[in-house]
């Protein structure tokens, strides 16, 4: 069985540590679902702050990483450093790193091979634009881009990931993935595992679902066979965050 996994990214938000320690602060004393692995989202400057207090059972992740671990790459931050600073998950390859930084999915492989390497756990994220749903290429997209990283990877290494399947069309739009869409690409995502790695990681690694979560859809979402949990934008910056981590209670 795969233990539920709610993740809240933050992106670039809030713009003020003190708002930052007040959403984990309101986390710390929430009745959380013990069965569920949560772990915030947190732009590098506040990481080591909300680290620092973050408890209940809430782990940090960084929002991005390099491929190297130190030198001459201003403005970057290392895998070795956000583990030195006690932080175990990174989230790589979001869709907003992609579309915006232009970041590929052989960049997104090779973060998250020096991630691994480092000793940190990755979200990964893949998922399709609407015109390649559309072009019905949603399945190919998602292979695409996690064939990067199989490239990467040893069967051992999946132990260390999760896959957020996250529709570019469903982030920051109010447009969630129905239930069968969402399902469907999950069984996707599980049989090109099957396949590429192996059959044992296909049925043991977590995919879970991002993209215009909220509390009112998350539970029939939670429902699913093969949805794992969630990678939350937007909600997870309000009090209805509690209710997504809550969704199987
Ligand atoms: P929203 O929940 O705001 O749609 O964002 C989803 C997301 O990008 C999580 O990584």
């Amino acid at each position: 069985t795969r233990p539920f996994f709610v993740g809240g990214n933050w992106k670039l938000n809030p713009t003020s540590l003190s708002a930052a320690k007040s959403l984990v602060e309101a986390l710390n004393k929430a009745e959380l679902d013990p069965a569920t692995e949560v772990v915030i989202g947190v732009p590098a400057i506040y990481l080591i702050p909300i680290q620092e207090i973050a408890s209940n059972g809430i782990q940090v992740a960084a929002e991005n990483a390099y491929y190297k671990e130190s030198g001459a790459f201003t403005g970057e931050i290392s895998p070795k450093q956000i583990a030195d600073a006690g932080i175990p998950y990174v989230i790589l390859g979001h869709s907003e790193r992609r579309t915006i930084f232009n970041e590929t999915s052989e960049v997104v492989a090779l973060k998250t091979r020096h991630a691994l390497d480092a000793g940190l756990k990755v979200i990964l994220c893949i998922g399709e634009t609407l015109k390649e749903r559309e072009e019905g290429r949603t399945a190919a997209v998602c292979e695409e881009q996690l064939s990067a990283a199989v490239k990467q990877l040893k069967e051992e290494d999946w132990s260390k990931i999760v896959i957020a399947y996250e529709p570019v069309w469903a982030i920051g739009t109010g447009k969630v993935a129905t239930t069968s869409q969402a399902q469907e690409t999950h069984v996707d995502v599980r049989k090109y595992l099957a396949t590429a790695v192996s059959p044992a990681v296909a049925t043991a690694t977590r995919v879970i679902y991002g993209g215009s979560v909220t509390a009112a859809n998350s539970k029939d979402l939670a429902g699913q066979q093969d949805i794992d949990g969630f990678l939350v934008g937007g909600a997870s910056l309000k009090p209805e965050f509690v209710n997504i981590i809550n969704a199987r209670k």
